[in-house]
């Protein structure tokens, strides 16, 4: 595919399909399709073929592949070859003076393998194009060298211009008619040189966005060091493909080699530079019990780690699969260029065909004619058109892996740019979701003892950060917990079960079956309150028996990532399941207004959506990482996940910031905002462009080898621009006063 018309072409052609939907990406040269079982992939591939196209089935591997270096060696030599003949075409005909006699001759002997052998791809894909019944960018281009070049032939061996001694001058307008007829040999030659010069910087352009996800592809070291028990029952050190770990493995990492897959440190400590997934450059210190994302480079010494997640399932996976995923799909700007694509290489056929009509019917010089119509054709093609939006989203999403943020979908990516309120979680999203145990305070008769164990029996079947901070307080110095039966686990409310036969509840205090509660733990309730400390109740065999008391500290960063998301006009709110003492201790200390406390899962959802129909127009954004935040980001025109959060919060998120930092987000939405930007400058200009030239060249007055430059000029123009995403930089707070955006 060479433009958006065969993007077009080829989509057009697989809806045709009984039940099919397709989604085909120019900058990627990929096709997403859905389709019935009643529909093969056979007749898919058949439908795209008879499009005038080729298709195979994309394996699972990422769009890595590297472009193939023999093929691209190739088109360098055809380029070089193509410009050494050309170039002295251009200049003989633009430098009378240097016109020797019969100079003309040595031209076409020049311009004739220019035409033929140098625009053969051009030629050939035209031809491919017209045996299926339709015109591409191709066309256009062999047409304008065809034309440019038969003209030029009648004009040496009939028109006169073959005549020893002949002069052409040189003109930015096309001439005027002569004694002889003028020739276009100069812009036969120029519409391939600058359509394939163009195409070569394009695809290098194209290759260095789409790295993003190669680099991270590459990050995975081939083989990895597994620890396994030798024939003695020793363990030994064996090197196994990376491919071939399996979830429990231990394997080893040496300094400065790559972590092969997720695990858990084992043995060892190190720092770990994972820049690669976060965008934070300050290495990490990892000790036992640490958790170790696949494709970081271990930085400091040996350690042992187990195998945690393998294969696709490991963070790198899925951020290479969401990158991906963000890549192939399409904007609401990017299916109108298409569109306006597919029509256009008819429309301009059809208006050069009328240029040519008008001018010989108005009785024109057929000289005249003939450029208008060579101009047109070529001037024409709608390249930049097609590249505007891709190469932006290209650009875009990877820069934004790059820097820890993953986009879902190219239309989150235009969400996020009118973001106006974001709702943030409490626990784990600003403040680090990683709770201690403060104190605990036992009922009168009850052994504090006894009460930390059961609650630590049943909080053992919870992931949520009060859940795992009990873990670590109650069983982990004591050993397995008792076994648990019948456990309930409700989000933003609580945990219950059995632990031998005794029924252990443990419960956010003013939630609906909490139980009144004896003095000494209204007390402790009261006090942690106002401290800022979050509580929860415990009632065995429905008495009430305890208060758990947590401690949790913001992220390092919210407070200025608050600040930054303000300075972008972004209204933050707090929505939390604790308690208002809690609550508005840590708002105060980030430097957020409004608190909404002691909201259940529904309550936050009910909030999103009144925030909604409150604000039209602008979307509303949520950052949750817990299982109860799940239906409110569900219901958030944009759910943000925080990278470090459950999968269940992940796996509904729009965007995920794997930085695990609220300022991240304010990135994003700086990023997206920028992107809207090139966006719309590359329409612009490349809708301008048409719209300026093409009357231009159809009243004949384009020089058609000024038509070729400027065709070329227009689609570099535009992927230049969208490359400057890739350098999109974070803001450090050092130059925070200077945001204007
Ligand atoms: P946040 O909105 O701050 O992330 P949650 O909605 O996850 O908080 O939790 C709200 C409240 O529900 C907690 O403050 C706590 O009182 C209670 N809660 C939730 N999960 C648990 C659990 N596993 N154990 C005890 N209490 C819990
Ligand atoms: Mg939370």
């Amino acid at each position: 595919m060479t433009c958006g018309a065969c993007v077009n072409r080829v989509e057009r052609r697989l809806s045709r399909l009984e039940g099919v939907t397709a989604t085909v990406n120019l900058a990627t040269g990929r096709a997403r399709v859905i389709h019935p079982g009643s529909v093969s992939i056979a007749d898919v591939l058949a439908a795209v073929t008879e499009a005038g196209y080729s298709a195979s089935v994309a394996a699972d591997a990422p769009i890595a592949a590297p472009p193939p270096a023999a093929d691209e060696r190739r088109s360098g030599q055809d380029l070089a070859v193509t410009a050494a003949l050309s170039v002295p075409v251009l200049v003989l005909s633009m430098v009378p003076a240097w016109q020797f006699a019969d100079w003309q001759w040595l031209c076409l002997t020049l311009a004739a393998p220019v035409a033929t052998w140098g625009a053969w791809p051009f030629h050939r894909r035209a031809l491919h194009g017209l045996r299926y019944g339709t015109a591409t960018m191709d066309t256009l281009v062999s047409l304008g060298v065809i034309a440019a070049f038969g003209w030029s032939l009648w004009a040496l061996f009939v028109g006169g211009a073959g005549e020893r001694g002949m002069r052409m001058d040189f003109t930015l307008l096309p001439p005027a008619s002569d004694a002889h007829a003028h020739m276009y040999l100069e812009a036969a030659v120029a519409v391939p040189l600058f359509v394939l010069l163009g195409r070569r910087l394009e695809d290098r352009a194209r290759t260095a966005t789409g790295s993003a996800i190669r680099e991270l592809a590459a990050l995975v070291p081939d083989e990895a060091a597994v620890l396994h028990p030798g024939p003695t029952g020793k363990l030994v050190e064996v090197t196994v493909p990376t491919a071939a770990l399996m979830v429990g493995q231990v394997f080893v990492v040496r300094p400065g080699d790559r972590v092969p897959t997720d695990g858990v440190v084992v043995e060892g400590r190190s720092a770990l530079d994972v820049s690669h997934l976060t965008g934070e450059s300050r290495p990490t210190e990892v000790a036992p019990g640490d958790p170790v994302p696949g494709g970081s480079v271990n930085e400091g010494g040996r350690f042992t780690a187990r195998a945690s997640a393998v294969g696709a399932d490991t963070r790198l996976a899925r951020i290479t699969a969401a990158v991906e995923e963000a890549q192939a799909g399409k904007t609401r700007a990017q299916r109108l260029a298409d569109r306006v694509a597919g029509v256009f290489v008819p429309s301009v056929l059809a208006i050069a065909v009328t240029a040519l009509g008008f001018w010989l019917g108005a009785g024109a010089d057929p000289q005249a004619a003939a450029t208008a119509t060579m101009a047109v054709l070529v001037v024409a093609c709608p390249c930049a058109l097609g590249l505007a939006t891709p190469t932006a989203i290209l650009a875009a999403t990877g820069r934004g892996a790059r820097m820890g943020i993953l986009i879902r979908e190219p239309a989150a990516l235009e969400r996020l740019r009118r973001v106006g309120t974001v709702v943030v979680d409490k626990t784990g999203t600003l403040t680090t979701g990683r709770m201690t145990l403060l104190r605990h305070e036992a009922a009168p008769g009850v052994d504090p003892a006894e009460l930390l164990s059961l609650v630590g029996a049943v909080e053992a079947g919870s992931g949520h950060p009060i859940a795992r901070a009990v873990v670590r307080a109650a069983v982990e110095p004591t050993g397995p917990p008792p076994a648990v039966a019948d456990f309930v686990s409700d989000p933003g409310v609580g945990v219950r079960g059995l632990v031998e036969g005794t029924r252990v509840v443990v419960l956010r205090p003013d939630a609906e079956d909490s139980p009144p509660l004896p003095d000494a733990l209204r007390t402790a309730l009261r006090e942690a309150d106002a401290a800022g400390h979050t509580a929860v109740v415990v009632t065995v065999d429905d008495e009430p028996a305890g208060v758990l008391v947590l401690g949790d500290s913001p992220r390092p960063g919210a407070a200025r990532a608050i600040r930054a998301l303000e300075r972008l006009g972004v209204t933050v709110i707090l929505a939390t399941g604790d308690r208002a003492g809690p609550a508005q201790a840590i708002a105060a200390e980030v430097g957020i207004t409004e608190v909404l406390s002691e909201l259940g899962p529904h309550d936050k959802a009910a909030l999103v959506r009144g925030l909604r129909l409150d604000t039209p127009g602008r979307a509303v954004a949520v950052v949750g990482d817990g299982i109860n935040d799940t239906i409110a980001l569900g219901e958030a025109d944009l759910g943000i996940g925080m990278g470090g959060g459950t999968a269940a919060a992940i796996g509904v998120a729009d965007v995920t910031l794997v930085r695990d930092d609220l300022a991240a987000l304010a990135d994003a939405i700086r990023l997206s905002r920028r992107t809207a930007t090139t966006i719309r400058a590359n329409l612009g200009w490349a809708f301008g462009y048409n719209v300026v030239l093409v009357p231009v060249a159809v009243t004949g007055l384009l020089n058609p080898m000024f038509a070729a430059a400027a065709m070329s000029v227009s689609s570099l123009a535009v992927v230049t621009n969208s490359l400057r995403l890739t350098r999109f930089r974070t803001r450090r707070p050092d130059d925070a006063n200077q945001d204007s955006t």
